[in-house]
């Protein structure tokens, strides 16, 4: 394929980037982002795993590129998701906590000032969808719909129940606590919907759906899962397949993955069969990593887990398709993040973002055109207490509250051997760099999912909602 590289400067950016011009592409492509919640690193069949078979989502990897060093900008979900959908660093407008559901509350998600992925695509001619979980706020003011997404089905808190029956609240204004937010009817655009799915079921089958609704014009579609994200929960028809697996909580995580599975691998069946697999670039990946103690999942060989900065918290299951134009089977070893969706996004549609973003244009890289690494460093701020990490190529320090380690994280990927005594030169120029990009972050903006009680104290009408 000839392909024309182009360099486009982008006025407001704080990086140049190599913008992609394929000579065979009319358009610009379908973008679709697979996000599953809470997976392990080793929980995809790409990863290695060997009791979850994952051959929907495998497929993305040997149509495509997996990305083994692959990030996320924080190490829990709402955070995650805000730097994956403004291309931004989370900590520079200040979502660095779980939002909590607080429907009153309009400065709990993102500000204003923030451009969303769907909102950039939108002035690119796209069709906007987002299925499943969005945790960017639960205020009407952050509703979807005004976060540029044309359609929504879903619900907006942090996770949910997955059998239709114990969607007992028929919307927000029959909540009473935190926990209420897993317990209501899922939303259509502005709409309580009445759904009759075990809830992945519901999200694959509204994804189908969605791809052959807007075949005809660009689309970008968010597939937000909530599996395997707590509660653990899982119909008959996918546990059956795991009686091999006696514990139970890793059964039922088993079944909950592999209905996201299936669901994925009708979805590559219904590209394919509308012809649009050539021209849709999908992305898959966790919010986060997994949480083993909280769903059974399985990060090994990575030290640590979901919310912290060891390697299990952030490094994820990465996978990129894009037929024809990405080399299928190929493993790319480079760190990349969830940042980069936005500025791939951006460069292959020509848009200019509102804000600087942080991410690159990740085709040069996965194509093989660009031989550098994507990022001099990757960055981390913790949400409560002194709390920093920064990956080069080479290195990873993380700082907490007066210990730091170092690790050779490219021969040391399991972070056994801090070397911060006997690091040398490496150990300040990463706190240099760390320092750097500490100037460009605000405060957290609002409490999150861990201040629940002192927010209550704050807020006595938080679900006082009589007319
Ligand atoms: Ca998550």
């Amino acid at each position: 394929m000839k392909k024309l590289l182009l360099t486009i400067s982008l006025a407001g950016s704080c990086l140049l980037y190599n913008g992609i011009l394929y000579a065979q592409q009319q358009t610009a492509p379908n973008i679709i982002i697979i996000l599953a919640d809470d997976l392990g690193y080793s929980d995809v069949g790409f990863n290695g795993s060997k009791d979850i078979p994952t051959p929907g989502i495998d497929r993305i990897a040997k149509n495509g590129v997996t990305c083994t060093n692959g990030y996320v900008s924080f190490a829990v979900c709402g955070p995650s998701r805000a730097g994956l959908i403004t291309g931004r660093y989370q900590d520079r407008f200040g979502f660095s906590r779980n939002p909590l559901y607080a429907p009153k509350d309009s400065t709990m998600g993102l500000p204003s000032s923030e451009q969303t992925m769907a909102a950039l695509l939108k002035g690119a001619g796209y069709r906007t969808g987002i299925l499943g979980k969005w945790h960017l706020g639960t205020h009407p003011s952050q509703h979807p719909n005004r976060k540029g997404f044309d359609e929504f089905y879903g619900f907006l808190d942090g996770g949910h129940h997955y059998f239709p029956e114990l969607l007992v609240l028929r919307d927000h204004t029959e909540s009473r606590s935190q926990n209420d937010g897993y317990k209501t009817k899922l939303i259509r655009n502005q709409q309580v919907a009445e759904e009759t799915e075990y809830l992945t079921d519901a999200f694959s089958r509204e994804a189908v759906q969605f791809v052959k609704s807007n075949a005809q014009q660009p689309f970008f579609l968010y597939l937000a899962y909530n599996a395997p994200h707590t509660p653990m929960q899982a119909s008959e028809n996918y546990l059956q397949r795991f009686s091999h697996i006696k514990d139970p909580k890793r059964r039922t995580y088993a079944a909950m993955v592999s209905a996201m599975d299936d669901g994925i691998n009708a979805l590559l069946n219904t590209l394919e069969e509308l012809k649009l697999d050539d021209n849709t670039l999908i992305f898959f990946l966790s919010d986060n990593g997994g949480p083993t103690n909280d769903n059974a999942s399985n990060n090994k060989p990575l030290r640590g887990a979901k919310g912290g900065y060891y390697e299990g918290g952030i490094r994820v299951p990465f996978a990129v398709q894009w037929k024809g134009v990405l080399p299928a089977g190929k493993v790319y070893d480079m760190p990349v993040i969830s940042l980069d969706i936005f500025a791939t996004a951006a460069a292959l549609t020509k848009q200019q973002p509102i804000n600087p973003i942080d991410g690159v244009n990740l085709l040069p890289y996965l194509t093989g055109t660009e031989k550098s690494p994507p990022h001099k460093a990757l960055y981390w701020r913790g949400p409560r207490k002194e709390l920093y990490a920064i990956r080069t190529v080479e290195d990873k320090l993380i700082i907490q509250e007066g210990s730091t380690e170092l690790f050779d994280i490219r021969m040391d990927k399991e972070e056994k051997n801090n070397r911060a005594g006997s690091a040398g030169a490496a150990l300040p120029a990463l706190e240099q760099l760390l320092a750097a990009w500490k100037k460009g972050l605000v405060p957290p903006a609002f409490l999150g999912l861990l201040e629940n009680e002192e927010y209550n104290k704050l807020h006595p009408d938080r679900f006082n909602f009589k007319k």
